[in-house]
This record gives C-alpha cells, sequence and structure tokens, in this order.
C-alpha cells in the first residue's frame, strides 16, 4: 500500500509540474492577452481533456493495484501458496505501474507539445508578420517596462517615431508588391541602424518606432538623425524599381510624470511637426519645445537641453511657420484629447 501512495503522490506530482511548467509559458508577461480568444479556449478545451484523460488513468490505476493488493493478501494468507505464485503477483504490479509509468510519459510529452504551440502563438502575437519585426503590441509591452524601470530608477530612455514620406505614391505608382517590399527594406535599414538594445517595431502601415534603452536626449539625438540618413542613403531596388526614400521623424525622451500616452503624444507632435515642415527632417520634443535638427535648425546644438523655466513655444524657420504649427498642434491635441 506504500508503494502505492508514494507513486500515486508522484504522479499528482508530475501532473502538477507539467501542467505549471505549460501555464508558465501561457502567461510569460502576466496575462493571456496575447493570444487570441479563440486559440485560448481550444487550449483550455485541450487542456482540460488531457487532465481528464490523467485522472482517469490514475483511477484505472488505483483500481489495478487494489486488486494486485488483495491478490498479495491472499498469498499472504494462503500458508500452502508457492513461491511462483508470489512471483507473479509482484510481476502483476510491476506489470500496472510500467502501464501508468508509459501513459504519463505519454501524457507529459502532449502537454510538453502544447507549451510548444502556445509558444509560438505567443511569438506571432507580438510579431508583424510582414516585416517580422516587433508590432505594436510588443512595442506597448516594452514600453511599459521602460516607464516602470524610469519610476522605479530614474533610468532614462527616448522614443522615436518614424513614418515613411508619400508611401502611398509607392503603392500608386509601382504596386502593393513594391510598396511590401519598401517596407521590409525599410525595416531592414533601422534595424541596422539601430543599437542592438533598441526595440524597433511596426506600429502602423508605413511606421515605425523606436525605443533607446538608456538613452537621453542628446544621444537619442544623434540617433534619430542616423535612422533618418540612413534610410535617405539606401537604394530601394527591385528588379527594374530602383526608389529613394525618406522618413520623417519624431523624438521624445521620458519626463517626470509621464505616463505611455503623455511620451507618445510628444513624440507625435514632433513627427506632426516634421511633415509639416515638409518632411525628410527631423523634430523632436523636449517637453516645452518643439525643434528641427539638422540644416537651419537645432542641429547637434545646445538647444535640446533649453532651461525648462522658459517659457513653452514651438521653435522653426519663420513666423508664419510657427502659427501655422501652433494652430495645428493645438488641433490635434484638440481631436486627441476632445478639449
Ligand atoms: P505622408 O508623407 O504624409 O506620411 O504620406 P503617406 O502617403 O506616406 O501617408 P498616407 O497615410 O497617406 O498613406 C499611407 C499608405 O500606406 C496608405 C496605405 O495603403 C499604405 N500601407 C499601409 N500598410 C501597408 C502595407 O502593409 N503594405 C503596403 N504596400 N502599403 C501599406
Ligand atoms: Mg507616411
Ligand atoms: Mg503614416
Amino acid at each position: 500500500m506504500y508503494l502505492y501512495a508514494l507513486l500515486l503522490m508522484a504522479f499528482v506530482g508530475l501532473v502538477n509540474l507539467a501542467i505549471g511548467w505549460l501555464l508558465g509559458r501561457l502567461w510569460p508577461h502576466g496575462g493571456a492577452k496575447t493570444l487570441s480568444q479563440d486559440k485560448l479556449r481550444e487550449l483550455t478545451r485541450q487542456l482540460a481533456e488531457q487532465i481528464a484523460c490523467v485522472s482517469r488513468d490514475i483511477q484505472h490505476h488505483r483500481g489495478q493495484i487494489d486488486e494486485a493488493h488483495q491478490g498479495l493478501l491472499a498469498v499472504h494468507e494462503d500458508e500452502g501458496a508457492s513461491m511462483p505464485l508470489l512471483l507473479a503477483s509482484v510481476a502483476e504490479i510491476v506489470r500496472i505501474n510500467a502501464g501508468l509509468q508509459s501513459k504519463l510519459g505519454a501524457a507529459e510529452e502532449t502537454l510538453k507539445e502544447q507549451g510548444r504551440q502556445i509558444e509560438s502563438w505567443s511569438v506571432q502575437a507580438l510579431t508583424d508578420p510582414l516585416t517580422s519585426l516587433p508590432n505594436r503590441r510588443a512595442f506597448d509591452d516594452a514600453l511599459a517596462r521602460r516607464l516602470a524601470e524610469w519610476r522605479r530608477a530614474q533610468t532614462a530612455f527616448s522614443v522615436i517615431l518614424i513614418d515613411a514620406d508619400h508611401f502611398k505614391s509607392v503603392n500608386d505608382r509601382h504596386g502593393h508588391f513594391m510598396g511590401d517590399f519598401v517596407l521590409r527594406r525599410l525595416a531592414e535599414v533601422l534595424e541596422a541602424s539601430t543599437r542592438k538594445m533598441d526595440l524597433i517595431a511596426r506600429v502602423g502601415g508605413e511606421e515605425f518606432a523606436v525605443i533607446l534603452p538608456s538613452t537621453p536626449g542628446p544621444s537619442a539625438l544623434r540617433a534619430a538623425e542616423h535612422c533618418h540618413a540612413a534610410v535617405a542613403a539606401y537604394n530601394f531596388r527591385h528588379e527594374e524599381v530602383e526608389l529613394h526614400m525618406t522618413v520623417s521623424v519624431g523624438l521624445a525622451s521620458v519626463a517626470r510624470g509621464d505616463d505611455d500616452e503623455s511620451l507618445l503624444r510628444r513624440a507625435d507632435e514632433a513627427l506632426y511637426a516634421a511633415k509639416h515642415a515638409g518632411r525628410d527632417c527631423v523634430f523632436y520634443h523636449d517637453g516645452l519645445h518643439i525643434e528641427r535638427l539638422g540644416a537651419g535648425g537645432a542641429s547637434g546644438d545646445s538647444s535640446c537641453t533649453k532651461d525648462s523655466t522658459e517659457s513653452p513655444d514651438v521653435a522653426f524657420g519663420g513666423t508664419g511657420d510657427l502659427d501655422r504649427v501652433c494652430r495645428e498642434l493645438s488641433d490635434r491635441a484638440a481631436q486627441l484629447f476632445g478639449a
């Protein structure tokens, strides 16, 4: 009976371990939100079936062991019982245990296979299928982690938004296939021009975002310009078609009191300013001002670290621009926040 109790405990422990392992994969970042509802339902059904199956096997095993136990008791009480009879009873118990072990082994394999399946679903749910870059959801997760780190340890980081200029005309003139080709190459160029530690994601049709960990404003400016220049220098060539693309870039660095919305809003306002300044340029938001990086602007100079006591304004080439962009930014803020 001891043997039986030990075996049963070991089996239950094994099953619990396997299920725990599986659930660990199911919720790798604190939630099942990376799986679609249908897949999650299917997985839950499979798991329930698996557990019912293991439970049936264990019950069956218990019945068999009880029978074998009764057999052994009978041998024990029968004074005339022979050694071969005793050996046959023990052999029967060994056979029953081996049968259960093999069934549990198969169950464990199935659970592992389900774990692998879930892992692959999780990766798919966080990856953009066209470019294989992390998608918007992966970007949001990474941003949340950086913000948590910033709040805890004041580790500054920056966000770059990059939008391909006049991308619609690529599709219109050269077809959707060429458009897809350009998007894939853009992803490669941007990946090659950022560091390994940076996270680059495709967050919209022709829009990319980069998180630059441990990177405050001045270094982030260089990174943003690097991305901008790398795209401008690249020859997007497919068969007979050769294209030169440009991107507009908006940059913002994390600041005290930021959440994902406020940080992305600043980067987006900088990107919006870049589009309205004629595209093919980099703008950054320093918390108070939106400035242009590069020719005629604040490129590489100290204006990105302006005194924060200055009154907010928006610095552009001419006063006409200034008025227009101010109006556009306030329209956009009203749209975003319903103000
Ligand atoms: P702007 O310089 O103002 O950003 O202009 P744009 O043409 O780049 O921007 P717009 O928003 O007018 O058009 C974006 C286009 O991107 C329209 C859409 O069909 C295309 N697009 C979005 N996703 C994909 C995709 O996955 N593949 C292809 N080929 N095109 C896409
Ligand atoms: Mg665009
Ligand atoms: Mg766009």
